[in-house]
């Protein structure tokens, strides 16, 4: 176990960013004309022409020679929340005959992949298969090392032959559009004058487990499914919080040092490390950038954790619950909008116009999200994220928002005249002219809401440990778009606009504040609470994702240019059956475990004891308390048999519902996801009972333990 990486000999200034096609790369390879032309293209405020690509695609196909690229993939995210790539090679024959390596502008540009084996919803008829993809120029194209072998990926868009979303980049670039439209006009309306563009900052947060790759090689479940199905907490659980903040041990922090290395070299800032809740869970933060380029960076993060675990001889989980009774792993979405000007639109400024504005898009999006809080719901739902949300140390599935109390009060103060008090003992006066002068830090802490205002952003923790950010980001994005938009119309037409926002702050928060809940939301009060304030609790994916085509939710959608009624059906149904086929996958690794692993295993453990016994019994040796245990193991055996043929059968019924999904779907979490809890509390109390040498699968102890 040897660090590679000595950053003394080879500076992180010189490592960062090296692999990665970037401003500074472009400005550095490109005719300066065709670099500004860029940029223009790059704000949305000139459109490409193929001058520019294929000045573009010239300096990039030098730039991936001199690294050693042999090929370049166009890079994108279909509906299954990975990435897919096809790889070409820049050869071509030249007319003498020769090699030569060539990158045009138009192989830049698009690019047509055989897309009909991509789930698509039924967006593309079958005589038109093709799909394509588009070089998205607002997210910097990478090298990606594997073993020394290098290919240059360009992250494009994939669409269909009429220009329907097939992916999640699409959708969210038009989520980032249909913000910054409204939002600008909200601040013109507001009189500011200078703003030209309006961005969404996105800051995640990746929660992962790592185990040892001896271990994780034994466990079928984990290799088909990513988490375990069975297995029983060790007799050292999470209870003592020792792994918060706990030191990394020297195996996992060679395995970070090289983590870092291999980030940073594509560009991404990695920067906050530290142990997690849960015994051998980790988080690695990267420094926030734009919410597209931050999603791209979150999928290749996500990946390259996967490759050097594995350099490592350990596996990253990415599952939301790779284990039961500990923590499970989220990602935590910090969001917040900005100005080109270099104005947090989520901060509380210096003068009371600033404040004035946070105030309102504050309010803003108290109201979208309490709106439009299924549809919020729905981003985040998944199979693996059913088992996290509610469970240990994980958001409910009940969408609220935390201020904290000191921005609570001042909002109530506001909204009901009720004197403030600052902190000094001030008393605030609040009128058109006189907002409150601010506090600058109101980042008290609560980490039990699912969404938390953390002093100049909103932390969204719901999303998934293994999802894909752009999801949750376009449905966040296209909520606020909705009210901005709303707020516009109402500031364009006032007579006083700064009067018409102090009466809309007032407004929204009045109408909107039974989102707000700064209490603790992993209790189960805060259940009934939000059930008496008539906060929906969608507790999990089936139900959440029909929010998708609820049709307020799809007028929303559609009036924003986010997405077409045609996109979301595609989506319910793409992402039911991606339910439908995890669920069944999980289902059928439980019986085929029980079945040839666990049965067979108990069985021979229960006779060598029950041989064991009757020797005992003829030396006169008392048996009472073994003959109980060998009592309630063949009774678990039993049942242990029973439930998995049950669960087997169940199964079976769930695959001929073929033809509705929705119907298939609800099936699969009705009826399967009960059997699997059955025949696992079954199981589970087996392997209690049973001599550690004869079970078949290492335990969460040298799963959870080992590192
Ligand atoms: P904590 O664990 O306290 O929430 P971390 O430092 O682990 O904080 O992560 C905070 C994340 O939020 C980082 O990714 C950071 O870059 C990001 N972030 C900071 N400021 C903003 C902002 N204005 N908008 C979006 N993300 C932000
Ligand atoms: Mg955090």
């Amino acid at each position: 176990m040897t660090v590679q990486y000595d950053f003394a000999n080879h500076p992180v200034s010189e490592i960062f960013a090296s692999n990665c096609f970037n401003e500074t790369a472009m400005k550095k390879l490109l005719p300066i004309d065709i670099y500004n032309e860029l940029q223009d293209i790059q704000h949305g405020d000139k459109d490409l022409t193929p001058a520019v690509a294929e000045a573009v695609a010239s300096a990039m196909k030098q730039w991936a020679l001199e690294k050693g690229a042999t090929h370049y993939t166009h890079w994108f995210q279909p509906l299954t929340g990975s990435t897919a790539e096809k790889h070409d090679s820049f050869l071509s024959i030249g007319k003498n005959g020769k090699v030569v390596m060539d990158f045009s502008g138009k192989e830049l540009l698009q690019g047509e992949p055989d897309a009909s084996s991509f789930p698509n919803g039924g967006l593309r008829a079958t005589f038109e298969a093709r799909g394509y993809t588009a070089w998205d120029t607002s997210s910097p194209a990478f090298i990606k090392e594997t073993e020394g072998v290098k290919t240059l990926y360009i992250p494009t868009a994939f669409f269909s032959y009429n220009g329907q979303a097939l992916d999640k980049k699409v959708p969210l670039l038009r989520s980032c559009d249909a913000i910054e439209r409204q939002a600008l006009r909200v601040l013109r309306a507001l009189g500011h004058t200078t703003t030209r563009h309006i961005t969404v900052s996105v800051g995640p947060e990746q929660e992962y487990f790592l185990v040892d790759r001896e271990y994780y090689e034994k466990r079928i479940d984990l290799r088909l499914t990513g988490r375990t199905v069975f297995g029983n907490l060790a007799a050292k659980g999470q209870e003592l919080d020792d792994h918060y903040f706990g030191s990394i041990s020297d195996r996992v922090t060679v395995f970070m040092n090289e983590l870092n290395y291999e980030l940073w070299k594509v560009g991404i800032p990695s920067k906050t490390q530290h142990k997690e809740v849960a015994p051998g869970q980790f988080e690695v933060a990267a420094i926030f950038d734009v919410a597209n380029v931050s999603t791209d960076q979150n999928q290749l993060l996500m990946r390259i954790l996967k490759s050097v675990a594995r350099r490592h001889d350990m596996k990253a989980l990415l599952h939301e619950k790779p284990f039961a009774g500990v923590n499970g792993s989220g990602k935590h979405n910090n969001w917040s909008i900005a100005t080109d000007d270099g104005q947090n639109l989520l901060s509380p400024g210096d003068s009371p116009e600033d404040n004035l504005l946070f105030l309102l898009v504050l309010t803003c999006l108290i109201k979208a999200v309490d709106i439009y809080a299924p549809l919020i719901r729905a981003s985040a739902a998944t199979a693996g994220n059913d088992h996290r949300l509610g469970q240990n140390e994980a958001p409910p599935a009940i969408i609220s928002m935390y201020l904290g109390e000191q921005l609570t009060e001042i909002l109530e103060h506001l909204t009901t005249n009720t004197p403030y008090k600052k902190r000094n003992g001030e008393i605030l006066k609040v009128g058109v002219n006189a907002l409150p002068g601010l506090p600058k830090d109101m980042t008290d802490r609560n980490r039990t809401s699912p969404f938390a205002f953390t002093g100049n952003k909103f932390e969204f923790r719901m999303v998934g440990s293994s999802q894909s950010l752009a999801g949750p980001n376009t449905m966040l994005n296209a909520a606020v778009a909705d009210i901005f938009a709303e707020v516009a119309d109402r500031l364009e037409s006032a007579t006083d606009p700064k009067a018409e926002s102090i009466t809309l702050i007032k407004e929204f928060y009045r109408n909107h504040k039974r989102i707000v809940f700064n209490g603790n939301g992993y209790s189960k009060q805060w259940v009934d609470e939000a059930q008496r304030r008539g906060l929906p609790n969608i507790p999990n994916t089936v139900a959440a994702l029909q929010q998708l085509v609820v049709p307020e939710h799809v007028e929303m959608l559609e009036r924003h240019c986010i997405f077409s009624k045609e996109e979301l059906e595609s989506r319910l149904e793409v992402y039911l059956e991606i339910y439908s086929k995890q669920v069944n996958i999980e289902a059928g690794v439980m019986v085929e475990m029980a079945r040839r692993s666990i049965v067979p295993a108990v069985t021979r453990y229960l006779s060598e004891l029950c041989d064991d016994m009757k020797v005992q019994k003829q030396v006169g040796f008392a048996t009472e308390e073994l003959e109980k245990i060998a009592g309630l193991l063949s009774r678990e055996l039993n049942e242990t048999i029973k439930t998995g043929e049950l669960l087997h059968i169940t199964l079976a019924q769930a695959l001929a519902m073929t033809d509705d999904t929705l119907s298939q779907a609800k099936f699969y979490h009705e009826e399967v996801t009960e059997r699997m809890a059955d025949l696992r509390s079954h199981v589970d109390m087996l392997e209690t009972y049973t001599d550690k040498q004869a079970w078949p699968f290492p335990g969460y102890e040298e799963l959870l333990f080992r590192l």
